[in-house]
């Protein structure tokens, strides 16, 4: 995948996750806590404690999405972003623009829907 097309979409997860830590978040001090916190890298207790904490507040839908978005830069840093996790072809381009976390493509998704 292009390069400069991949950070745009990395971006995209950043603001969406950001998003998410902002409606979780219930002060500067949380939000720091959550901000702190790379997707996907290691995290010492007492911190993951409190990052769980916070993120409980978030409703079913939100903590779902979140989710999604950890997937999807645990994928970026795994190299297997963009690929479809049922029948591993790319996931187009535009599909990914508009649903930066998404694991399937168009096809797999309405077979699994
Ligand atoms: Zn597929």
């Amino acid at each position: 995948m292009d390069r400069v097309v991949l950070e745009r979409l990395r971006a995209g997860l950043r603001d969406a996750r950001s998003q998410l830590l902002r409606t979780a978040a219930a002060t500067e001090g949380e939000l720091t806590t959550l901000e702190a916190r790379e997707p996907g890298a290691p995290i010492e207790d007492a911190a993951r404690q409190e990052v769980i904490g916070i993120l409980a507040r978030l409703d079913d839908r939100e903590r779902q999405e979140m989710e999604e978005i950890d997937a999807a830069f645990a994928r970026l840093h795994a190299g297997t972003y963009g690929v479809c996790e049922s029948c591993e072809g790319s996931i187009p381009i535009p599909r990914l623009q508009a649903m930066p976390a998404t694991r399937h493509c168009l096809t797999c998704q309405v077979i699994r829907e």
